[in-house]
């Protein structure tokens, strides 16, 4: 044998112990032998680096140092999942599907592990790129780290396709998380608090050697690609679990809601016997076709559903009520409690929503409450013990007065919350909307953060965004902790910005209710934002999806005269105001007023398909109704679709006529 040869034959075997080791959890040599088989792998790789491959088990031992994770456009993006509590929950949700899918459904039930979501693309059977959640359109690059983890395959076996990504969720373990807070008491360190948060700050460790040393886990879930020629989400379990990837085996179909819910009951108690954290079960339609029929919102596929386990619940004393303002002037009212353990954090503060929700439960300062924690970060107060109410408790009377500038607060008719109306003159509102606009899903402007806001008010910089664009290095440099190069970051990030397109802007002026699809909306339909300054209430309602409440809010923001002026200004500093020209080209309202319902197979990909509906002004549906224009019909569309679009009297057209429809009128 060749060299190479032995260095490729050791790493196959090496790779084999492992995957039996960590993945099969039924190793057959010992530890002592592994190590021995190691060392010898890494002495010929030293003395013949050109044989290196990054995917050698050698280099599970980490080592690399990442100052920055880079950060990656995820290739599917990575959605988040609809909750569910109750049996009626559940059959709501299948009553919604089966109005939208041909024939019987099945489900797959998994368990919802706590950890760290992460997207893992191999190519190749190798391992590209391992990808953290993010925002679910991009998350950060830490490959390095994740290749420690012994239970993520390097390179896979079997049939696995060309490319392909997968997602799981990186665990720690409850032996490993207590093991490592042994240690650190040992060392009189503060302990870690759960295994999740812990699990997601080990992969944003720096140095890979100290990831290495973390007990980490990776279950996975979900495949992603196209051509996999995968048909259902069983299989694509099974399918995993053969190229070499971890697999938890505690899932199963079932054949109805009822048989969910005997999964779902099975699991609430059996789950404390499991090596790691779950906090619920993730239903999921079993068919791929069928799913891909659901489709999503824009937060979660509509064909899973998370089940959550129910929330463990403590008492505790509230010790204090404030109050916090938030960026549109919004009040909102905070419990301090006195510190207690829950789910495995410690709880010191709680939500409590509104007035309203206060006055309902009465909760007062002095209470023993019992404090719940659902999937939310923030806990949530759910009941007083009236029983342990302090003689001397007086009901809770709600601020009068904004906290920070003293203006009297206003609560609109029909509205929740209470509201700080001094927008100019209000410290935390003028921070709060600038530290808004600067946010990743609106300008994202690098080499600037919230903190530094802040002081750029404070100091009298800025007063508005606008001012952002008037910033030099000079003006910033004399700024706490400010240098040269993060002066200059700072300035040459605010004027990049300019590049960012008019939907992020839109969403990043704050105005109220205008969140990031409502701005996406509204930007395609106006084009720019003087057509949207000249828009009137009863023209922005009839744009899709915008009602009245958004339609006010606009007009009443573009009423004032300080907010044209800081459009002028950002017009003139070269923000975009108006959608891109090669993004308009593409776009035409040939289908304007049209509803389009999507089903069967087509030879372009379905979502293009939708996608060229929109882009022509055309709405695309779910289900097929009397609202229904067109029917688009592809291959192994199911007979009851067409049948009630036949009754309907829905046109039913195929992929070219479509495709015609388009091209006539385009001419
Ligand atoms: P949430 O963050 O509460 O919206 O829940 C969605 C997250 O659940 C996903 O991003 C995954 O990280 C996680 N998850 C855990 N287990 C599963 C599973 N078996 N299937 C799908 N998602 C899961
Ligand atoms: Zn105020």
């Amino acid at each position: 044998m060749t060299i190479q040869q032995q260095i490729i034959a050791l790493r196959e075997e090496l790779q084999e112990h492992n995957h039996k080791y960590y993945v099969l959890d039924t190793p057959s040599i010992s530890d002592f032998e592994f190590d021995q088989k190691l060392k010898h792998l890494q002495s010929l790789e030293q003395a013949h680096p050109e044989y290196d491959d990054p995917n050698s088990p050698t280099h599970r031992v980490g080592g690399t140092v990442t100052k920055n994770f880079e950060t990656v456009v995820h290739n599917h993006r990575m959605y988040s999942l609809d909750n569910s509590y109750s049996k009626e929950d559940l059959n709501d949700w299948e009553t919604r599907i089966k109005k939208m899918v041909d024939g019987a459904v099945s489900y797959t039930c998994e368990l919802k592990y706590d950890g760290a979501s992460m997207s893992l693309t191999y190519e190749n059977g190798e391992l590209l790129r391992a990808v953290t959640r993010g925002d679910g359109f991009q998350g950060d690059d830490v490959t390095t780290n994740v290749k420690t983890i012994k239970s993520v395959p390097l390179k896979l076996k079997g049939d696995y396709p060309v490319r392909f990504d997968i997602r799981g969720e990186i665990v720690l373990p409850w032996d490993g998380f207590n093991k490592m807070n042994e240690e650190r008491e040992a060392l009189g360190l503060e302990l870690y608090r759960n295994p999740r948060n812990t699990a997601s700050g080990s992969l944003k460790l720096q140095d890979s050697a100290e990831v290495a040393k973390r007990p980490l886990d990776c279950l996975l879930y979900n495949i992603t690609g196209t051509n996999l020629g995968i048909q259902t989400q069983i299989e694509s379990l099974e399918k995993a679990r053969e190229w070499g990837f971890k697999v938890p085996v505690e899932s199963t179909v079932c054949h109805s809601i009822d048989e969910v819910l005997e999964f779902v009951n099975h699991w609430d108690t059996a789950r404390h016997e499991l090596p790691y954290e779950t906090d619920g079960v993730v239903v999921k339609v079993n068919s791929l076709r069928q799913q891909e029929e659901l489709g999503y919102t824009a937060k979660a596929p509509r064909w899973a559903m998370a089940y959550k386990f129910k929330a463990e619940q403590v008492s505790t004393r509230l010790r204090e009520i404030t109050y916090q303002v938030g960026r549109t002037g919004a009040i909102t009212p905070v419990a301090n409690l006195e510190p207690v353990e829950l789910a495995g954090t410690t709880v010191k503060r709680a939500s409590l929503h509104n007035a309203d929700q206060i006055a309902k439960l009465d909760i007062r300062e002095g209470d023993e409450v019992f404090v719940e924690k659902g999937g939310e970060i923030i806990p949530k107060i759910i009941a007083v013990d009236l029983a342990k109410r302090p003689q001397d408790s007086s009901p809770t009377v709600y601020i009068s007065q904004c906290p920070e500038c003293e203006t009297a607060l206003v609560r609109k008719e029909g509205e929740a919350q209470h509201y700080c109306p001094n927008e100019e003159g209000c410290p935390t509102q003028i921070i709060g909307r600038i530290q808004h606009f600067i946010s990743r899903k609106a300008m994202d402007i690098e080499g600037l953060g919230g903190e530094t806001v802040a002081l750029l008010v404070q100091s009298g910089l800025i007063y508005n965004y606008a001012d952002l664009y008037t910033l030099t290095v000079g003006d910033v440099l004399p700024l706490e902790r400010m240098a040269q190069k993060s002066a200059e970051n700072l300035v040459n990030g605010v004027q990049a910005s300019v590049q960012i397109p008019f939907e992020r802007v839109l969403f990043g002026l704050g105005i109220r209710y205008v969140g990031e699809t409502v701005a996406k909306k509204l930007a395609k339909h106006y084009k720019n934002v003087d057509s949207i300054i000249a828009a009137s209430v009863e023209e922005l309602v009839t744009v899709d999806e915008i009602g009245i409440k958004i339609a006010e809010s606009v007009v009443a923001f573009f009423a004032k005269a300080e907010n044209r002026e800081i459009l002028e200004r950002l017009k003139l500093y070269g923000v975009q105001l108006e959608i891109s020209a090669d993004k308009l080209a593409n776009q035409t309202d040939t289908l304007a007023g049209k509803t389009f319902v999507v089903s069967g197979v087509f030879e372009m990909p379905r979502n293009e398909l939708k996608k060229l509906i929109e882009d022509n002004g055309g709405k695309v549906g779910s289900s097929i109704s009397s609202k229904t224009a067109f029917l688009v019909a592809g291959d192994k569309m199911g007979p009851s679709k067409l049948a009630k679009a036949e009754k309907l009297g829905v046109k039913i057209i195929s992929e070219q006529d479509f495709v015609q429809m388009l091209d006539n009128d385009v001419e």
